[in-house]
């Protein structure tokens, strides 16, 4: 469970931020890791370099983020890939064939998609499991199971994952399963699963840790040796790996992890509570509010509360419309974790493909929106919610 240690993982996490990984080039002096854009790298002699020899397996670039994120999840390795989805393929091929998937069942669209119509084609079966209650991964585990998934908060819901309760379960389970946790939605500014008992972590690097809506990428970190050779070996063997350009970018925005999230943070409690006091709102999901059933958990596992909230708005699908069309800071769009507000409605756009049933036990509701709070003035943004709603509702009226 996690403890006063625990949150003492956090500590120095800004100043890793900014200097894991990142020493200056002994050759220039270069205090800014170079791009190093070369594929290719000169041998003393036949077979004796200098600790790369082809980009797609090594790449300083690469390296030094990946050197940085893995401090910042407290874990001996990390391992970029070409997306956060890349990443979750080549964790899965690093089990042994046939074997068998237990999944949070409201997971991120991608990996659902994955799981039910890649993964199978591979040898590999998933169970899909509601983790409210951690025990409920034990119904789910059969003799072949190797992997736990875990997301925590979800997506759009921010359903709660009790991390160290499930992964003590799974372990305890038996010692050959790896729990693996997606931390996309809080980053370790917010979460460290490693410290919670998982395995790995993975990231989708697009979201909070590249931070600025300019890279896709992703990466996984772990402290366990005989993971780290397995995904090492299959990130070169795949070779899902991403551009030195886009690891620059993401190592970049790394610098400024605790700085956006805590600005994040700030600003997704004021627009919670706006929303949550605002007779136009049904209801609120945030897991600082009070009101989220998990919020317990919410205090125990997490440092902060992240910058993504989802509330439902009184109303219809032309009141959640008339809303995205009437704000202003707030851009329509999907994806979540840049320095810019964004919102969508999941019914139409990011959940558009779950089928409407798997849609209502989700409670994705064609008033549900969802909202990634920026780094803008916290007022501006505020106002900003305010009056979409007023316009949204007074369009309502008008309608009567
Ligand atoms: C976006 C996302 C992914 C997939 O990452 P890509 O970089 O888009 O491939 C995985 N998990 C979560 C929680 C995400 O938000």
């Amino acid at each position: 469970m996690a403890s006063p240690k625990y949150f003492d993982t956090f500590r120095g996490l800004g100043t890793d931020a900014v200097h894991a990984g990142q020493d200056p080039d002994p050759v220039t002096g270069a205090v800014i890791p170079p791009i190093s854009l070369s594929t290719t790298f000169k041998q003393r002699a036949a077979g004796q370099d200098s600790g790369y020899d082809y980009s797609r397996s090594g790449n300083p670039t690469r390296k030094a983020f990946e050197t940085a994120v893995a401090a910042l999840e407290h874990g001996k390795y990390g391992l970029a890939f070409a997306s956060g989805s890349a990443t979750t393929a080549t964790v899965v091929a690093s089990l042994p064939k046939g074997s068998h998937i237990v999944s949070v069942n409201d997971v991120y669209g991608g990996t659902y998609r994955f799981f039910t119509k890649v993964a199978p084609t591979l040898g590999y079966s998933t169970t899909f499991v509601d983790l409210a209650d951690p025990a409920n991964v034990l119904s789910a585990i059969r003799p072949d199971t190797r992997l736990v998934w875990i997301e925590t908060p979800t997506n759009p819901t921010l359903r709660l994952v009790d991390i160290a309760a499930v992964a003590a379960h799974a372990h305890r389970a038996n010692k050959d399963i790896i729990v693996v946790v997606d931390n996309t939605f809080l980053s370790p500014y917010f979460q460290q699963p490693l410290a919670l008992g998982a395995d790995v972590v993975v990231h989708s690097v697009t979201k909070y840790i590249n931070g600025h809506s300019d890279a896709v990428m992703g990466v996984a970190v772990t402290s366990r040796d005989d993971l780290y050779e397995k995904l090492k070996f299959l990130q070169n063997s795949i070779g899902a790996v991403p551009s030195a350009f886009d690891c620059f970018l993401a190592n970049r925005g790394l610098k400024t992890l605790h700085v956006r999230m805590a600005q994040h943070a700030r600003n997704a409690a004021a627009v919670a509570a706006a929303l949550e006091s605002s007779p136009l709102v049904e209801n609120v999901i945030y897991p600082g509010l009070k009101s989220h059933p998990q919020h317990e958990l919410a205090k125990r596992q997490m440092r902060g509360f992240g910058g993504m909230i989802s509330f439902r708005i009184k109303g219809d699908l032309a009141t959640s419309n008339a809303f995205l069309r009437h704000l202003k800071y707030f851009t329509l769009a999907e994806s979540l974790g840049g320095v810019e507000s964004l919102a969508e409605l999941p019914a139409v756009m990011t959940h558009g493909s779950v089928a409407p049933e798997d849609r209502a036990v989700l409670g994705i509701t064609d008033t549900l929106l969802r909202l990634s709070v920026g780094i803008e003035e916290t007022e501006d943004l505020v106002q900003d919610v305010l009056q979409a709603l007023l316009k949204a509702s007074q369009l309502g009226k008008a309608k009567l």
